[in-house]
């Protein structure tokens, strides 16, 4: 009998998944594949990925791992020893912290580790304190496992930072932990030493843990620096997760690697939901990622100079528009003007003025929104100079319409 046919009534959906969005990236992300395939000549600003082809070095570590026949599952499922190994090895040099490998798990991105993070945290009801703007994954990972996002704003005025005393104020007995994001997607703010030492000591304070998404630890620009939480207090340090990842650093977002190094019970447990979830991530991609870190590190170098230039681009030209303003990021690859002066009759809020700019300029972005703001639009600059310029000159004659 087909199976259409069958008369009995569906049985209902999971409430926790009908209750959280889709990824705004991902899903606008997808849209501008579509339009694009049909025909339109679309600026897409929209992707959250280095526009750079992944390294040779790196993608010849990966043949080499297929042709020496390193295709099946890796044993422990938490990842390759000398993977975790070297791993370790850049903790201890870059970050100045001390992971013994068996504290490291290896998943398919980043974004996994944040999620079997929450996975192993999370009960139905506890707290999970969220600063906004934030990353659009984060709210949502917290709600599907039945917790609850506090979300914390900042705006521009403090420098989208969140302060010791906002947090303090905020800790419930329900908080479990904090998600900082630090260089920030979608702000680019990026907290210095003493700002993180002084969330940190909340942070000791309360007991709570940290889950630290450091993403973009390597797009940087100076004078900021990059400093991980967990190395600026050693209390908070032994409550953090540290989340980092391949995808933004070497150009691997197709790749799936991302690793998370935090105490031994929550890492055992985090490879405990892994281990029922996707065993492991993509061994060949493993291989790859240990070429990443112990190959050279000219390009990483390379990519973000780049960035730097296109970041001076279109925040000079965003700052040009009327009714624009934004603040210069120091880190990671958006700008995130604040837009809302544009508002008025013929758009009255960001996803309005998002599919104005679609239509009228043929660019894509992403509404501020989907990151806790509405009063922002976010512009990835993953995108080469002369398409910044053609972009942002389409823009400008859009926003003069308006
Ligand atoms: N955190 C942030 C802030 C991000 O922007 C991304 C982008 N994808 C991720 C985590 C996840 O990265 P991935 O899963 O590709 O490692
Ligand atoms: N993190 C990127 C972004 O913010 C990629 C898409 C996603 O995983 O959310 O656009």
């Amino acid at each position: 009998m087909p199976i259409q046919s069958i008369n009995r009534t569906v049985p209902p959906f999971s409430n926790r998944v009908l209750d959280v969005n889709e990824s705004l990236t991902v899903a606008t992300f997808a849209r501008m594949g579509e339009l694009k395939r049909g025909g339109a000549d679309l600026i897409s600003l929209v992707a959250g990925e280095p526009d750079f082809d992944t390294p040779d070095n790196i993608k010849d570590a990966a043949i080499l791992a297929i042709t020496r026949g390193h295709t099946k599952y890796t044993a422990p499922a938490s990842g390759l020893p000398e993977l975790k190994r070297a791993i370790a090895q850049k903790l201890k040099r870059e970050n100045n912290l001390d992971y013994d490998p068996s504290q490291i798990v290896v998943t398919c991105g980043a974004k996994q580790v944040i999620f079997d993070a929450v996975v192993a945290l999370v009960n139905p009801g506890d707290e999970a304190i969220i600063p906004s703007p934030y990353w659009v994954s984060y709210a949502d990972q917290v709600r599907l496992m039945g917790g609850k996002p506090l979300i914390l704003k900042t705006t521009e005025e403090t420098g989208f930072r969140l302060t010791p005393r906002a947090l303090a104020d905020a800790i419930t007995p329900r908080t479990k932990f904090i998600l900082l994001n630090s260089p920030c997607n979608p702000t680019g703010e990026v907290y210095t030493p003493d700002e993180l030492g002084a969330l940190a000591d909340v942070v000791a304070d309360a007991g709570i843990y940290v889950i630290s998404d450091e993403i973009y630890e390597k797009v940087v620009y100076d004078p900021a620096e990059h400093v991980s939480i967990a190395a600026v207090h050693p209390g908070a340090g032994c409550r953090t997760l540290l989340v980092n990842g391949f995808s933004k650093a070497y150009a691997m977002t197709g790749w799936r690697v991302g690793y998370g190094a935090g105490p031994p019970e929550l890492m055992r447990l985090i490879a405990k939901v892994q281990s029922q979830e996707t065993t492991n991530t993509c061994t060949i991609s493993q291989y790859a990622a240990i070429e990443a870190l112990t190959g050279t590190q000219e390009s990483v170098e390379t990519m973000r100079a780049a960035f730097q230039e296109r970041r001076d681009l279109i925040v000079a030209r965003l700052n040009r528009l009327p009714g624009v303003s934004c603040r210069l990021p120091q880190g990671a690859f958006y700008a995130f003007p604040n837009v809302s002066d544009l508002y008025g009759e013929r758009v009255s809020n960001d996803v309005e003025l998002a599919n104005y700019l679609l239509e009228a300029a043929e660019t894509g972005c992403v509404p501020g929104s989907g990151f806790g703001s509405g009063d922002h639009l976010r512009f990835s600059y993953a995108a080469s100079l002369p398409m910044i310029h053609e972009a942002m000159d389409r823009i400008e004659d859009a926003v003069s319409r308006i």
